[in-house]
């Protein structure tokens, strides 16, 4: 799709009158969009260069607490700034919002401007650098889904969480009639995204009531992750100018299926895809086998990034469609990896373990990590698994942040891929979920216990 709006053009719009706030934005460690809104006359003429932020939006939790043990941050250290460098080419409209456009950020060190290496964009950049310099270009996409519920978030947020009535009554599942109930909301939602530049294939009833899924078209890795930042960022904010909420939690209920998304990857030379094999039983290269056999050999030690919280563990139960085995099928959604497209052009290979909470910078970032270390390494696919992959052998996706936490800590991969500190880094913020869950009483046990115990 290309650049939608040059900075040309933005300063027509400026002059014009028809644009007058501009969103200076970054993704953090939990894939939101934080960041300023500029007086656009004042980013035109300066702020484009760079702006601030305190280094602290990398080092912190869902609540925006200022948690201990991060190394690169500290109230020792004076929590300092980071430089915010607007990427010129992801500036878009945000035609949901009046007189609005936005760009997004690269995070640099305050004095070298250097990219600082635990930042969602840079953890993507170093590893699309990496498959660059082996002659690749990755091309992907991620399906987002999520529940859209009848009240707003302030007002099931007034009931304590209490009143979550999805926006339908019934699973609907490709279901027309139900979701043309939804369209005052999903309408406006691929329409602003597309006219933001955000290739929108198509949104569909999902497996549950009042879930659905948006799905973009495929695009390099970096523009993937930029769309999914986007388009979570737009739903919520669209349902709630129309008095829903719209909720990315993996799992808000134990009698519900969960929330997935999806991440579907294939390597390309210019315009050729190089996945594909015709001569091939499955049409895969033996590129594409060496990829997919790293995927597989180190899910578990990149687990924690395709499921970042103590509720992300809840999804993976047999019979949801949510995998449990580090397995790879043809076309079989009860495996973790599945191959889409075989006999195309287009096949690829779908990752069905990272729940809709996911960051999608940091989950792409490790699976190409992984995927080159299978091509580097050389590795052999072993068969694919037939039948109910919930039923058979193979390699278990870790089943908690704990287990995920210390896979991600004794990771050689991880830190051959990324770094000593960037591991730490993320192995703290997967001990900072754990200490708060750890220390609260949950409704849960005051239920079991409160009489019985
Ligand atoms: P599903 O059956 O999983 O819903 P779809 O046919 O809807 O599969 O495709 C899912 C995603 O796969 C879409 O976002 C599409 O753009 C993407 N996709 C299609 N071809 C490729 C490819 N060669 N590489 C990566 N992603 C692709």
């Amino acid at each position: 799709m290309g650049q939608v709006l040059s900075f040309d053009a933005l300063k027509q719009q400026v002059a014009d009158g028809s644009v007058d706030t501009v969103l200076v934005c970054t993704v953090d460690m939990q894939g939101r969009l934080m960041g300023k809104r500029f007086h656009a006359g004042h980013f035109i003429a300066s702020a484009w260069e760079e702006t601030h932020c305190c280094n602290y939006l990398f080092a912190t939790d869902l609540e925006m607490t200022t948690p201990e043990g991060f190394a690169s941050t500290s109230w020792e250290q004076g929590y300092g700034d980071y430089v915010m460098k607007p990427d010129l080419a992801t500036l878009r409209p945000v035609p949901w919002l009046e007189g609005t456009v936005m760009v997004l950020c690269d995070i640099l060190d305050h004095h070298t401007h250097e990219e600082v290496p635990h930042t969602p964009r840079a953890m993507l950049k170093k590893q699309i650098r990496r498959l660059e310099a082996l002659g690749y270009e990755a091309k992907m996409a991620t399906e987002l889904e999520f529940f859209l519920f009848s009240k707003s978030f302030d007002e099931i947020s007034a009931g304590g969480f209490r009143d979550l009535t999805p926006i339908s009554a019934y699973n609907e599942d490709y279901n027309i009639f139900q979701t043309t109930k939804e369209e005052h909301v999903m309408r406006p939602i691929r329409n602003h995204l597309w006219n933001a530049g955000i290739p929108i294939e198509n949104s569909k009833g999902e497996a549950e009531a009042g879930q659905e899924e948006l799905n973009i078209k495929y695009a390099p890795a970096m523009d993937t992750a930029d769309y999914h930042s986007i388009a979570k960022h737009a739903v919520k904010e669209i349902a709630h100018q129309h008095g829903h909420a719209a909720s990315f939690m993996a799992k808000w209920s134990h009698d519900r299926v969960g929330s997935s998304s999806h991440v579907h990857q294939s390597l390309w030379q210019g315009s050729e895809p190089v996945f594909f094999d015709p001569a091939d039983k499955y049409s895969m290269s033996d590129l594409m086998k060496s990829y997919v056999a790293g995927l597989l050999k180190y899910a578990p030690d990149y687990t924690y990034f395709l499921a970042p919280y103590i509720n992300s563990y809840k999804r993976f139960m047999k019979g949801t469609f949510a995998p449990t085995r580090t397995v790879w099928s043809v076309d079989n959604r009860t495996a973790a990896f599945r191959l889409c497209g075989d006999g195309t052009k287009a096949v690829r290979i779908e990752c069905r373990i990272g729940g809709s909470d996911i960051n999608p910078y940091l989950a792409m970032a490790m699976m190409l990590a992984a995927g080159i270390a299978g091509i580097e390494e050389g590795l052999e696919l072993a068969p694919p698994m037939k039948g109910d992959a919930y039923e058979g052998t193979g390699g278990s996706i870790p089943g908690s942040l704990i287990a995920a936490r210390d896979r991600m800590m004794n990771s050689d991969f991880l830190r051959a891929a990324f770094g000593e500190d960037v591991v730490a880094h993320y192995a703290r913020a997967a001990e900072v979920e754990i200490e708060d869950f750890e220390r609260v009483v949950t409704d849960y046990e005051v239920a079991r216990n409160f009489e019985r115990a």
